[in-house]
């Protein structure tokens, strides 16, 4: 019965999409072609009578840019918690003094194997007062407010680079398990650093957060454009002020041990239209470019 009525609504879908396509004779393609959790797609849209392409998730919109050769291309994070199925993703298209058009498609999201950690510590570990409780709460509005908003210039270019060169020392998704509590997972990666090494802005962007907060320690947030945001925590210092505009490469702070960790790294990690990505996705150039 079930699988019946799947049957019917893909059906469904692919005649809607037939009619919707308004004579568009161009091509939409995704890759990878599915994609796991945490993940990066790129979208691209090909086609002679293609002038303009707008993206929408449910709850979003996804941003498209222009390529030479009149093709256009968007990026798209899938969050590390998304549930494994189908997302759906429309596009929208206007030819050249022609009829818009929109295509609708569904990206396979398959689930990762995070790795998992067990740890057993002092309930006093754990225990937060009222007035720091609150403290959280306003540093995550904070950051909830930022990915909301969706800049949209882009600002970055090409592939990004690794804010420092030490390797992974905890793994994007990490699913950490606190005296038999599960914790939210990791939302970045932590890289190896030693106190006081230079990190480096991984590609264009705007810094729009530079705090000090109860679990990120100083704290950065670029805003590269269109969507994507890189973040950078528990830094010794600040090497940039808010709202200054930054070139990949340059040094925005120096890695440490602030917030709640037990020693000197950097937690890197990223953002896509709202979606928690790896950030080790945003370095291969293809994904990125031009
Ligand atoms: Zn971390």
């Amino acid at each position: 019965m079930l699988v019946k009525a799947i049957v019917l609504v893909v059906v469904a879908l692919l005649f809607a999409a037939r009619a919707w396509s308004g004579g568009f004779s161009g091509n939409v393609s995704l890759s990878p072609a599915e994609v796991f959790q945490g993940g990066v797609v790129r979208i691209t849209v090909l086609g002679e009578e293609v002038a303009e392409v707008s993206g929408f998730l449910t709850d979003r919109s996804i941003a498209f840019f222009p390529e030479a050769g009149g093709s256009y291309w968007a990026l798209l994070g899938v969050d590390l918690e998304h549930k494994r199925g189908r997302l759906a993703i429309t596009i929208r298209g206007r030819g050249k003094g022609k009829e818009p058009w929109d295509r609708s498609l569904l990206l396979r999201v398959k689930e990762k194997a995070f790795p998992r950690e067990e740890l057993t510590v002092p309930p006093s570990f754990d225990r937060i007062d009222e007035a720091t409780r609150k403290r959280i709460e306003r540093e995550q509005a904070a950051l909830d407010w930022l990915w909301a908003l969706a800049t949209p210039r882009r600002l970055w270019e090409g592939g990004f680079l690794r804010p420092v060169s030490g390797g992974v020392t905890s793994p994007f998704g990490l699913r950490r398990i606190i005296n038999g509590y599960s914790r939210s997972p990791h939302g970045g990666v932590d890289l190896k650093a030693s106190l006081g090494s230079e990190i480096r802005a991984a590609n264009h962007g705007q810094v729009v957060l530079r705090d000090d907060f109860y679990f990120s320690g100083k704290s950065i947030v670029l805003d590269h454009g269109a969507g994507l945001y890189t973040m950078y925590f528990h830094l010794s210092d600040f090497a940039v002020e808010k709202d200054v505009v930054v070139r990949k490469g340059d040094v925005i702070g120096r890695a440490g041990m602030s917030g709640r960790v037990t020693g000197p790294h950097l937690h890197w990690g990223a953002r896509l239209n709202g979606a928690r990505v790896d950030p080790h996705e945003l370095l291969e150039a293809g994904n990125a470019r031009p």
